[in-house]
């Protein structure tokens, strides 16, 4: 896959303890291989670091202050509410690398995708799914990093995310590690395909054929 104009922006959205973070990770060392680096975004958040969090690896911990400071300022390419904290995408980080044609991976929930859809139209929307209940529940008592509430609070608030999966271009069901990685791998070597995405390098080949052909008959 070679690199030509901008990168793409994919957006995985799923309720928390859906997976999506090592789903991601996967796909991009996948990606990689097949010489196409992406960047994974690192939101700014409001919310307390969990123990095997590093600030400025997973998130940038910022308090309500500060955030507030860069929603005022407009760096923010979008932000939301969720589950009592602030989370937010940096415009800028988004932007360079997307400018240099780099892929780039936002792990957002669903109000946040909703706003880069507006802003950036043509965002690839994926949404996850975990296969039950039960194995969602499981994930989110088995990471033993939020109370018993903040893990009602997030099954709660999971329902209400399903409503929105409708809107997103993909859906991927968690069940199974590699299975999930080989869809949303495919996914992104789709997007790749697309004619619009790949007009700069055809317009070459068609004008070097049209060149060729004339050479050739006019021998
Ligand atoms: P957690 O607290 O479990 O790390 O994340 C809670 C939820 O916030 C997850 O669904 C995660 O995808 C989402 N999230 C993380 N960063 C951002 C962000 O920058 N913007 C938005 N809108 N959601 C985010």
């Amino acid at each position: 896959m070679a690199t030509v104009g901008k990168g793409v922006l994919f957006i995985v959205a799923s309720p928390s303890g859906g997976g999506k973070t090592t789903l991601i990770r996967e796909t991009m060392r996948r990606l990689a291989e097949h010489g196409r680096p992406a960047h994974f975004s690192i939101s700014h958040t409001t919310r307390s670091p969990r123990s095997k969090e590093t600030d400025g690896v997973h998130y940038h911990f910022v308090d309500r202050d500060r955030f507030e400071a860069m929603v005022n300022r407009g760096d923010f390419l979008e932000w939301a509410e969720y589950a009592g904290n602030l989370y937010g995408t940096s415009r800028a980080e988004v932007e360079n690398r997307l400018d240099a044609g780099e892929d780039v991976f936002l792990d957002i929930e669903v109000q946040g995708a909703s706003q880069v859809k507006t802003k950036i139209p043509e965002v690839v929307k994926i949404f996850v799914y975990p296969p039950s209940y039960e194995v969602l529940k499981n994930r989110l008592t088995e990471r033993r990093q939020d109370s018993a509430e903040a893990i009602r609070r997030r099954l709660r608030w999971a329902v209400r995310e399903f409503g929105m999966g409708g809107e997103f271009d993909y859906a991927i069901i968690n069940d199974r590690l590699d299975e999930a990685v080989g869809a949303l791998f495919g996914i992104c070597v789709a997007e790749h395909h697309r004619t619009h995405r790949l007009n700069t390098s055809l317009d070459a080949i068609r004008e070097a054929f049209r060149s060729a052909l004339e050479r050739d008959i006019t021998q």
